[in-house]
């Protein structure tokens, strides 16, 4: 047997994981951030209380009157709901500043009292548990105006250049109960919708799904559009404007999908070449996450007075009709659209899960850029415009029934965008990636509900690994990984009589700001040739032969770029045994 010697300390190979590090990618600031203390208000939307718990609302039935002139709503929406408890005391929402001017449980009038947005009626009589009973509420009033819409919602009163009236509402985080009475909880999606809605004479209404009438009378349009999905209640919207319509049609493997488009008339033939993106968009992620999920109803794309929000089935168009060169395509067009099927179809219960939302449709536009730009523009998009902007100020996944998500963070887009990136690299196999993905869609798409759990089943069930150290790390805590790494070599004489000196490339590396137990690989690349090895990195120190990639004069980690940060740090050396130095 030759006997192994160790001759000198030779030099580093050289190591570009720097190259990949930009401001703040990786940080973890030294300061956690600060939850909003919460109070009655955010558990009041946030929390599904027995008197809201205890029934499913099937439809709304909403018949409405619009005054843009006087900023004013009012009229009635039949509440449609199965009692699922005896309740005696049942629990609507409706912000305060909206006058209720009769309650009726099947046709008789029931007295409530008004706390904040909750409506809390009392009953004659026990609900009976199975049975359908119809709340119909008549109310008015000036709805709140959104500061900052989408992210700060309300109504949205504009003119359009013309002076017409130009209306839309956005309220992901206020909810719905800022213009009509409802559940105004994310848990419960009701089958159908159906909105009439009247405006003065000359405006349009869109709203969600397939429009079934129109009428004028007169000094009023009256427009009634229904939908027979499950909607997320702040997915029930409306656009009220002068509009020119166009529609299209794209041929799926589920049939002929309707593309319609509403846009304010000097924006029409702009728009006609612009929108044609969209087949692309709606194909690819047919192909990437599976089949389209309203081929019934259609796509619209809407134009609002505000950026853009995913509204179901009528998506919120107002980015200026201009692609991103980094994307390959429209970013509200490319985002919004993948809310389709991330958010709309597969739709969280609590917004603490709000990145299965977000972080997906910001994912979809990574993958987009890749479908359009090739695989390394895409990691330039995620290193500049995602791992760049990530505050890890707060974990990803926030408290439980507060209905909290703070839109100004980007954590749950970028870095929830990130963490599916670093599985996909983890995997070392987009077929299965994207199978778990599509999996996911499809076994939930039609479903109630998701939370973060029923993600990390799936992927623990196609890769038969537990992957609870690695979401802990990654959507609970609020450190980034750390790997601490030292590439190195030593020379080494493998026969003394020869005195034949052969270097040994080595990695001595392990995980810090990681829950124990946690164990992620981290593929190592050479940079000149296509030599790579894959090391499982552990929250202990282990050292790693680079075998063949000996020969390399530069390293690179992480080149695919996965969320964590890398730090060369000499002083592991000292932490591990090294065999050669010890003969
Ligand atoms: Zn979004």
């Amino acid at each position: 047997m030759k006997k192994l010697l160790l001759a000198v300390f030779s030099s580093l190979l050289i190591s570009s994981c720097a190259i990949f590090r930009i401001h703040e990618f990786g940080e973890t600031p030294g300061k956690p951030g600060r939850y909003p203390r919460f109070g009655l208000k955010d558990y009041l939307i946030g929390q599904l209380d027995e008197y809201r718990a205890g029934y499913d609302v099937t439809f709304y039935n909403m018949d409405l009157d619009l005054d843009p002139y006087n900023k004013m709503i009012g009229g009635e929406v039949a509440i449609h709901f199965r009692a699922l408890e005896k309740l005696k005391t049942i629990r609507i929402d409706l912000y305060r500043n909206l006058h209720i001017s009769s309650l009726q449980l099947s046709g008789t009038e029931i007295p409530f009292l008004r706390n904040d947005r909750a409506v809390i009626a009392s009953l004659s009589d026990s609900l009976n548990v199975g049975r359908d009973y119809i709340l119909k509420v008549k109310y008015e009033g000036k709805p709140i105006s959104a500061k900052n819409p989408p992210w700060s919602g309300g109504m949205v009163w504009k003119n359009d250049n013309e002076g017409n009236p130009w209306v839309g509402v956005t309220c992901e985080t206020e909810g719905a109960s800022i213009w009509f009475p409802c559940k105004d909880h994310i848990s419960d999606e009701p089958d159908s919708v159906r909105l009439r809605m009247s405006v003065p004479s000359g405006l349009q209404v869109v709203s969600n799904g397939i429009l079934e009438s129109h009428i004028s009378k007169p000094g009023k349009e009256v427009f009634t559009w229904s939908t027979h999905y499950p909607v997320n209640i702040y997915n029930i919207t409306f656009y009220a404007g002068k509009y020119e319509h166009f529609n299209d049609t794209m041929i799926t493997e589920q049939g002929i999908l309707n593309l319609d488009y509403y846009v304010l008339p000097e924006n029409l033939e702009k728009a006609k070449n612009h929108f044609r993106q969209v087949k692309d968009v709606i194909s690819f992620y047919s192909r990437s996450f599976g089949p389209y999920p309203w081929i019934r109803e259609g796509f619209k794309l809407v134009e609002g007075p505000y950026e853009g929000m995913e509204h179901q089935t009528a998506i919120g168009y107002g980015s200026g009709y201009s692609n991103l060169r980094r994307l390959g395509g429209d970013h509200i067009i490319v985002h919004e659209t993948a809310h389709e099927w991330w958010g709309n179809a597969v739709s969280v219960s609590d917004f603490r899960d709000i990145w299965l939302h977000e972080g997906f449709a910001t994912y979809s536009e990574m993958i987009f850029a890749e479908h359009k730009k090739g695989y390394d523009s895409s990691l330039i998009y995620a290193r500049h415009w995602l791992a760049g902007w990530i505050n890890n100020k707060l974990p990803v996944v926030g408290p439980p029934d507060v209905s909290y998500w703070d839109s100004k963070d980007n954590d749950v887009y970028n870095k929830g965008a990130m963490v599916l990136h670093t599985i996909r690299n983890v995997l070392n196999d987009s077929t299965l990636f994207f199978h778990i993905l599509q999996t996911f869609y499809g076994e939930h798409a039609a479903a109630s509900h998701v939370t973060t759990a029923d993600f990390i089943e799936v992927v623990e069930r196609k890769t038969g690994k537990d992957w609870d150290k690695f979401f802990e790390a990654y959507l609970y805590n609020r450190e980034v990984p750390v790997l601490n790494w030292y590439p190195g070599s030593y020379d080494k004489v493998q026969d003394p009589d020869s005195n034949v000196t052969k270097r040994v490339s080595f990695v001595v590396a392990k995980w810090t700001n990681v829950p124990e137990g946690f164990s992620m690989p981290v593929k190592l690349d050479c940079k000149d040739g296509n030599a790579s090895l894959i090391i499982e990195v552990t929250t202990k120190p282990v050292l790693f032969y680079l075998k063949d990639m000996s020969s390399c004069n530069q390293l690179i980690c992480n080149k695919r770029l996965s969320y964590y940060k890398t730090v060369i740090k000499k002083s592991i050396l000292e932490e591990i045994e090294i065999p050669f130095k010890n003969h």
